[in-house]
């Protein structure tokens, strides 16, 4: 574990830990909490300790954020069943795969 998660939040479909992070339209995106090589978004923890999340791809290397890390957006990884049928108040967040 890179860091200590406090109430950490867990993935409904699964139970796995997650982390809620803010895209820039303001939508929340469960990530896996660790950061990962392979993951297609860039997030970071912004100073008043929100995740912030952002597309890989719609990042400029030059202007990524120094704080921000690679990481997997948790629908990649996810093994629950529940994340097939979300309910009808949440919109689902397209899979990148
Ligand atoms: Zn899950």
């Amino acid at each position: 574990m890179a860091s200590r998660h406090r109430r950490a939040p867990a993935c409904r479909a699964c139970g796995q830990p997650v982390i809620f992070a803010l895209t820039e339209s303001g939508a929340r995106q469960p990530l896996d909490p660790d950061p990962n090589p392979k993951g297609n978004v860039l997030a970071f923890q912004d100073a008043l300790g929100a995740w912030r999340v952002r597309s890989l791809a719609s990042v400029e290397p030059a202007s990524r954020h120094p704080l921000e890390k690679p990481y997997m957006p948790h629908f990649a990884t996810c093994k629950g069943p529940a994340q097939q049928e979300l309910p009808a108040n949440v919109t689902p967040i397209r899979r990148n795969r």
